[in-house]
């Protein structure tokens, strides 16, 4: 006979989340499939943050990698780097190979979105897959996450301490000051964000991660003193650091690669 359950599926960003929704489902659904959707770009912080949750959840977290990685699809799309409004990356590096992992079958797919947001995070088109949203059914809001996150004793990812999100190391989300961060923290990592830009030799048309700046601009020692003095100059919000970090993430505009 035909088993007719559904499959339960939760979708990890690598950020707070989603690793606090998969801290709070694991003993509700102990059937739940953890999957990753990795980019191959992502930061090593987000890397290391997985295998602890890993460790918490007592089962493996299933990489998603899409057939071709980003290289292909730059390629693809003529080389022009992905950017908000030609936003290839995502459909191309997260949510097909979610879909083709998720199937035909029943499914239902739980989101981290919280009781406090009112974005709607990503749902899928396709017909078998239901989109559960338990935070929102429980009325938890942030207090809650970074309360349960705490209590399991998985804390942040490290890359909260100088980043909003989680994503590709790259991606054109990131604010100026995300940028500089990258620059301190991974400077290797830097370098090839930089080596993705380019001039057109025969138009002199630039080819750069964020409009009107490229990253070899934005890393001269002036230019990084002028960054960080105005991400300082900030309002400071009243818990400190973390608490201002972590309000700056409402506005993540990459639902599937960062809840
Ligand atoms: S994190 Fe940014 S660069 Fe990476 S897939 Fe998402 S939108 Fe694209």
């Amino acid at each position: 006979m035909m088993n007719k359950q559904p499959r339960h599926i939760l979708g990890l960003s690598g950020g707070k989340d989603s690793a606090a929704l998969a801290v709070y489902m694991r003993d509700r659904v102990p059937e739940m499939e953890y999957v990753f959707t990795d980019t191959q770009k992502e930061l090593p912080e987000t890397y290391d943050f997985l295998a602890k949750l890993e460790a918490y959840l007592g089962k493996p977290v299933i990489r998603l990698n899409a057939d071709r990685g980003f290289d292909h699809w730059l390629q693809v799309y003529g080389g022009y780097l992905p950017s908000s409004r030609m936003r290839w990356c995502t459909r191309q590096l997260k949510l097909k190979p979610f879909e083709q992992y998720v199937g035909d079958g029943d499914v239902v797919s739980y989101v981290g979105i919280r009781a406090d947001e009112d974005r709607e995070g990503y749902i899928s088109t396709k017909p078998n897959i239901r989109a559960r949203f338990p935070f929102k059914e429980d009325g938890l809001v942030h207090a809650d996450i970074l309360r349960i996150l705490e209590e399991s004793g998985l804390g942040l990812p490290d890359y909260y301490k100088w980043r909003t999100r989680s994503g590709c190391y790259f991606c054109f989300f990131q604010r100026k000051s995300e940028w500089a961060g990258l620059l301190e923290h991974h400077p290797d990592l830097y370098e090839k964000a930089k080596a993705y830009e380019k001039v057109d030799p025969e138009t002199g048309q630039r080819y750069t991660w964020q409009s009107g700046e490229s990253l070899e601009e934005l890393a001269k020692p002036q230019r990084l003193v002028q960054i960080r003095t105005r991400s300082d100059a900030r309002p400071a919000r009243p818990s400190g650091t973390l608490a201002e970090v972590l309000s700056d993430e409402d506005e993540a505009p990459c639902a599937i690669c960062t809840i």
